[in-house]
């Protein structure tokens, strides 16, 4: 573990096997710095347990980055199931899972992730208190994404502003790839701005329902990155600004939800030298974990969560404007912030 590149200084990682259930997991704990470590879990069928034991790795890390610049009191952790999320399901898989976070004694916080439902969670639940993310219960939050979104929003004309002189969304072109949960939200908000909508989506009856409610076009998925536009909003999958898709865009911004949407961080410096405001992903899309946080504090708050919100964009803001007075990538800049806020 020590010696692979994305072991970067974490404090533990712990691997569950049930028998009885078959449950495989990884949970690692990044750092508990900032307060207990939070990140949601995500079930997936990798290809082997070291491909499973780096993701757990990886997004623990970026989970410590995302909740120190939200300012939120949490270090980062991630737990991953190696499994189908199709296939493999079962309630008593989850209420393993529930025992296996529950042995940590509140040092690591759960959520939904990537193929893993407030359902799934809701039997994790039966065994520990230390989940979020649930529709029930005294705090709950119930789902994130309206928050992500609405912080996406916020942050994308936080982003304009810094490249256009204004944020006013009015007739601006902007290409959504995603029409999820996250992606959805966030058109209904940019449509009311005013702003001309490009989307994709690989999911049909996504797309069609989203581009009759906002009027957006609609464009095959492999077309996204040719559209010329001033805005490009990824909201689908990681790693879609890599050296095959950055010659292609020809926008002045990105600014959206997806998570690790550069492919290394040298695409974001590369992105600077384009000209290109890039809002890093896990600054903009700090919303959904502001959402769980409230409801791990114990009692769930909606000033609270709005105040955060706000407070997060301004944190965006001044990433912007220090990359662009000291001519780096803006992404360099929130990696060195985000590591002065985990160790002091
Ligand atoms: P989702 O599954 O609801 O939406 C993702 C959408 O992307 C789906 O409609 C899917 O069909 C589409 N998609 C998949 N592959 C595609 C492709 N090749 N081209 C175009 N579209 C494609 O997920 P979500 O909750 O909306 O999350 C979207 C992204 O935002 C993810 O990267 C997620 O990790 C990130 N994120 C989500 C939240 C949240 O609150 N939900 C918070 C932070 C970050």
């Amino acid at each position: 573990m020590f010696d692979k590149p994305a072991f970067a200084g974490h404090e533990s990682v712990h691997h569950f096997f049930d028998a009885k259930t078959g449950l495989r997991a990884i949970i690692a704990l990044h750092s508990t710095a900032r307060g207990p470590a939070a990140g949601g879990c995500r079930m997936w069928k990798y290809a082997t347990a070291e491909d499973a034991f780096v993701d757990a790795l990886r997004l623990s890390e970026g989970m410590s980055y995302k909740n120190a610049m939200a300012d939120l009191p949490l270090g980062g952790g991630k737990a991953v199931i190696w499994g189908n999320s199709r296939t493999d399901k079962t309630p008593d898989l989850f209420r393993a899972l529930g025992r296996a976070i529950n042995s940590l004694n509140g040092t690591y916080w759960s959520a939904e992730d990537v193929g893993v439902s407030v359902q799934d969670m809701a039997f994790a639940a039966e065994e520990t208190k230390f989940v979020s993310g649930l529709s029930t219960g005294k705090a709950a939050s119930g789902d994130p994404s309206p928050v992500t979104a609405k912080g996406v929003f916020l942050g994308l004309k936080a982003a304009a502003l810094r490249a256009f002189g204004t944020d006013d969304l009015t007739n601006r072109t902007i290409t959504v790839q995603g029409v999820g949960h996250v992606g959805g939200y966030l058109c209904s908000h940019l449509a009311r701005a005013g702003a001309k909508l490009v989307i994709t989506d690989v999911n049909a009856e996504a797309v069609d329902q989203v581009a009759r409610a906002t009027g957006a076009q609609v464009v095959d998925p492999a077309d996204i990155y040719d559209v010329a536009a001033d805005i490009f909003s990824p909201n689908a999958l990681g790693a879609i600004i890599n050296p095959e898709t950055l010659p292609r865009l020809r926008v002045r911004v990105i600014a959206g939800g997806a998570n690790n949407q550069l492919a290394t961080p040298e695409m974001g410096d590369r992105l600077s030298e384009k000209g290109v405001v890039y809002a890093p992903d896990y600054v903009i899309n700090g919303g959904g974990i502001i959402n769980v946080a409230s409801e791990i504090s114990g009692a769930y708050d909606p000033a609270w969560v709005e105040a955060k919100l706000q407070r997060l964009i301004q944190t965006l803001g001044d990433v912007l404007d220090r990359a662009q007075r000291e001519g780096r990538a803006a992404n360099r800049v929130a990696d060195a912030i985000a590591r002065g806020r985990i160790i002091p």
